[in-house]
């Protein structure tokens, strides 16, 4: 669905770099990207590298 605003499990707020991985993450390594983002811990790092974004699918059916 959307990105979190923070980590469900350490509370870390990463909503705002979601636009920033989504870029990079094509050409680069997903690996360095979380790096520099400052994504240390694997729960914020799991968050990033599974979450799938359904928002233009689920808009389809707004009211
Ligand atoms: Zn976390």
């Amino acid at each position: 669905m959307i990105i979190p605003v923070r980590c469900m499990s350490c509370g870390k707020p990463v909503g705002h770099l979601w636009e920033e991985f989504k870029e990079r993450r094509r050409d680069e390594d997903p690996k360095e990207v979380l790096d520099e983002l400052g994504l240390d811990r694997y729960c914020c790092r799991s968050l990033f590298l599974t979450h799938t974004d359904l928002t233009g699918k689920v808009s389809k059916f707004k009211k």
